[in-house]
């Protein structure tokens, strides 16, 4: 280092302190290449969440939401701009430290629930403890139990996915969100498979989440939920319209 005058890089094991925003996005952008076309999914995006904030993301289908809630999970990799997640500059992080991070950070949930078919719901919602690993098989049962119970699904414990309805596989799939107790808590869609009162339960339990502290990004178009929001930011063709 030439002088000893450069910011110091703040590294994925630094302590955060309740003053770094959960996500810092300045001018990031994602353009997707296939074989035939570039498609710029996000361009010039700012977006500051702040910790245990609840962000509603809204615009029309294609507008870029998916991508953007992509980025901020670790899903997807941003190709420009600045993006820092709970204060770590997540380009220059190898895969197994994107892996670690979002183990370590994050809970998803998804529209079309995404549990593992051939595991048991209990199994299912284990499995994030299983990925961060140092935590026994009997704690992990135990700690998954109680996050069942919590979603109204511990007699289903045993049950395949395909044995329970949407709205159970829904909550089962935020009970395995929050099973590692996420700081960031993503939803993309979460109502868009269900009815209203499988939603309405769906969106209840998000913001249990959210009074409980986390930080909270929902991606919806259902107006229904937008007094649920603390604040919503709205894309259109992969911009921020309104913060
Ligand atoms: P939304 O969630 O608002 O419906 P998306 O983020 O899914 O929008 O998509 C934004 C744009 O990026 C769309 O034009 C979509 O076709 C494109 N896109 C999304 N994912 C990919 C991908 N993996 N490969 C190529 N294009 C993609």
């Amino acid at each position: 280092m030439i002088g000893g005058t450069e910011a110091r890089v703040p590294s994925e094991t630094d302590p955060q302190t309740s003053e770094t925003p959960m996500v810092a996005m300045r001018d990031v952008g994602k353009v997707f290449v296939t074989e035939r076309m570039e498609t710029r999914a996000l361009a010039d995006v700012d977006l500051t969440v702040r910790r245990g904030e609840y962000l509603r993301i809204e615009g029309p289908s294609g507008c870029g939401k998916s991508t953007l809630l992509g980025v901020i999970g670790l899903i997807e990799e941003a190709t420009d701009g600045d993006y820092r997640l709970d204060g770590v500059p997540v380009a220059g992080l190898s895969r197994t430290q994107r892996a670690r991070l979002r183990n370590r950070l994050l809970g998803f949930v998804f529209q079309s629930f995404n549990l593992v078919g051939d595991m048991t719901i209990v199994d299912n919602v284990e499995m994030p403890l299983r990925y961060r690993g140092g935590i026994g098989q009997r704690a992990r049962r135990e700690r998954a139990m109680a996050l069942l119970d919590r979603v109204d699904l511990a007699p289903r414990a045993a049950h395949y996915p395909a044995q329970l309805s949407g709205g159970q596989q829904q909550r089962a799939a935020i009970a395995r969100a929050l099973v590692g107790e996420p700081a960031l808590l993503l939803a993309d869609e979460p109502t868009g498979n269900l009815d209203a009162q499988a939603g309405g339960e769906v969106m209840e339990l998000l913001a249990e989440s959210h009074a409980s502290g986390a930080t909270v990004c929902v991606v919806s178009h259902d107006p229904a939920y937008a007094h649920m929001a603390e604040r919503a930011v709205r894309l259109d063709q992969g911009r921020v319209i309104a913060p």
